[in-house]
């Protein structure tokens, strides 16, 4: 009960338009409500009649008419009533999207570790349109419910009484059955929604990665992955909708009984001359009319079990508190010369044993610093906590002085420029990718990030230039033209600090210097900490820092360190083997020899 509650409240800015929709479906109720009275009067004028009594002719045209105008009343009303309806749902999809988009946007990175891109979109898809049906039914059901039963039921009353208290008996054995197969319906529906959430993260993961599916071969592989799933939804749902329809035709059964009841009754006591023959058949037909409240409160009752069951998942999603959010008094990071500080630093992943056990330096303004260290060590992981997209277990991380746990984590990341090793890119057009650096950007400091970025060049010889669209992650651009534009959007963000985690792939050595050009100039006057993958970019640079088991080996310039008998002069060591041995040992510390 609390979860529909809360689908409710969900809708609840929108009450105006249930309000409207429920006035509608109330007067077409209603005008079908008042047919039944007008046959009635139409028969009992025509009985007369035809038993050689005095009637009206023109009363009983009269009637012919008011039902006429009730049928148009009625097609009126549920077409007004449909538009609002659709309206509705459109608002309330708009509502339902933008609220668990912003939530998703506002969960912190950990979160989107642990789970598939598909799945969540799965979750929100099948959240909303469930809550949106489910809205949508009980406002165009509800009320009219309601109404019908009463009327009804007060009219049948006051023509006979035992036919209402036996069409009353109808609703709660009705509801009862409707109760109880929803426990075991949900059950099964859990199980299907877990296939399909897996399916459609699959599908998205494989084809977000077609190149590794192609290359592998895998195509088929992952194909019946899919179809398993789809298999064990169709196993599901096998036993979940003989449940639901053996049960169907049980409350139905119910229902038959009693209306044999019913009209057993209406027929014998018309023929013992208790009602005229015009009651009987409004009788009759109030009869058939109270079916559609009774069926729409079960269909009500079975949607709201489904909508529980479905909407699980999304609010679910929406329950995920992010755990890190700005301190109460978090202030505004105020940098005067981007100095970094980590003070023992120690962090391991939720659930994970500990990647970083004590890692302690510190970065002077403009210093350039290379982290070192095996794959797996944690050079990643360092510039994700200078970024504070994880909290640290213990220690401190400083920027100019200030702690980044205090400060504010918009002002800590508009400080910040970084240059990924796999270029993320947009879908859009060139200039839209590099202006994702900074919104504001004139064409002007577009065009003049690009040039710094060599990017410029062969963005011109495009026929669109700039406006070239460069589909989704950039797959229309080489690695290096990708590369030199993901340069071009950090410089144009101008932040004090870059985090640069050098490009593995190797390049032709022409772009390879391009880039690398591209990102001296990037560097220049900021403090910047690189993930080195060339011994050329680690000579280059002023500090050196190594890493190894969670904690630093060796801090210290390339010429201090040389010699030093630590990771880096191992490095050159290998380097000068010459051999695949020595490029192999290298590969350990996703190192390339140049
Ligand atoms: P490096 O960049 O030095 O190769 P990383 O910082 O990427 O290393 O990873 C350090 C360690 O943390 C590795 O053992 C890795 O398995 C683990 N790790 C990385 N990312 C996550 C994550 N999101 N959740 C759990 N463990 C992670
Ligand atoms: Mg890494």
């Amino acid at each position: 009960m609390k979860h529909i509650i809360r689908i409710f409240k969900f809708g609840s800015s929108l009450w105006r338009y249930y309000i409207g929709v429920g006035v509608f479906t109330i007067l077409m109720a209603a005008m079908s409500q008042l047919q039944p009275l007008f046959t009635k009067g139409a028969i009992d004028q025509i009985t007369k009649l035809l038993s050689g009594g005095k009637a009206d002719i023109d009363l009983v045209a009269l009637y012919a008419v008011l039902i006429f105008v009730t049928d148009v009343g009625q097609t009126l009303m549920s077409n007004i009533g449909g538009y609002l309806g659709d309206m509705v749902a459109v608002k309330l999809q708009r509502l339902m999207s933008q609220r668990y988009y912003e939530h998703l946007l506002t969960l912190p990175q950990a979160y989107f570790d642990s789970e598939l891109t598909g799945k969540i979109i799965n979750r929100m898809n099948r959240g909303i349109n469930q809550i949106t049906d489910f809205i949508q039914m009980v406002s165009n059901n509800f009320l009219q419910f309601i109404f019908s039963t009463i009327f009804t039921l007060i009219i049948v009353a006051i023509y006979a009484w035992p036919v209402a208290l036996m069409l009353l008996s109808l609703y709660p054995i009705f509801i009862g059955f409707t109760i109880k197969t929803s426990g075991k319906w949900q059950s099964y529906q859990k199980k299907i929604n877990e296939q399909l959430d897996i399916a459609s993260g699959r599908f998205a993961e494989s084809i977000g990665q077609i190149k590794v599916v192609k290359s592998f071969l895998r195509e088929a592989s992952e194909l019946k992955y899919f179809n398993k799933r789809f298999e064990t939804v169709v196993k599901t749902t096998r036993p979940q909708s003989r449940f639901w329809h053996k049960q169907d035709v049980l409350r139905r059964l119910v229902l038959n009984v009693i209306f044999l009841l019913v009209f057993v009754y209406i027929f014998v006591e018309t023929a013992h001359g208790l009602y005229s023959l015009g009651t009987m058949v409004m009788l009759i037909q109030y009869a058939m009319l109270i079916r559609i409240p009774i069926f729409s409160i079960s269909f009500v009752v079975d949607q709201a079990q489904r909508a529980v069951a479905n909407t699980k998942d999304y609010f679910d999603a929406m329950d995920v508190r992010p755990d890190l959010t700005d301190d109460k008094n978090a202030k505004k990071l105020i940098i005067q010369s981007a100095s970094i500080e980590f003070k023992n630093v120690v962090f391991h992943y939720p659930g994970s044993p500990l990647v970083l056990k004590q890692i302690s330096f510190s970065l002077e303004p403009g210093m350039k610093a290379a982290l070192v260290g095996e794959s797996g060590q944690g050079k990643t992981t360092i510039t994700s906590l200078i970024l504070h997209l994880y909290a640290i277990k213990n220690g401190e991380i400083l920027i100019d002085g200030q702690n980044i746990n205090k400060v504010t984590q918009e002002s800590l990341r508009e400080s910040i420029a970084v240059v990924f090793q796999e270029p993320y890119l947009f879908s859009g057009t060139i200039r839209e990718n590099i202006s994702y650096g900074s919104a504001q950007a004139t064409d002007r400091a577009i065009i003049s990030a690009a040039k710094s970025a060599n990017a410029h060049e062969f963005i011109s010889k495009f026929k669109k230039g700039y406006d070239t669209e460069i589909g989704e992650r950039g797959l229309r651009l080489s690695g290096g033209q990708k590369q030199r534009i993901a340069i071009a959007r950090a410089i144009l963000k101008d932040a004090p600090i870059l985090i640069l985690d050098e490009a593995t792939s190797s390049l032709d050595t022409k772009s390879e210097r391009k880039v690398q050009q591209a990102l001296s100039r990037l560097m220049k006057g900021r403090t910047t900490l690189i993930i080195a993958h060339r011994l050329s970019t680690i000579a280059s640079v002023d500090r050196i820092i190594t890493i190894d088991g969670g904690i630093v080996q060796e801090i210290g310039t390339p010429e201090e360190l040389e010699n030093s008998g630590g990771i880096y002069a191992k490095l050159l060591n290998f380097q000068k083997i010459h051999t695949t041995a020595g490029e192999k040992r290298l590969k350990k510390y996703e190192i390339e020899a140049i």
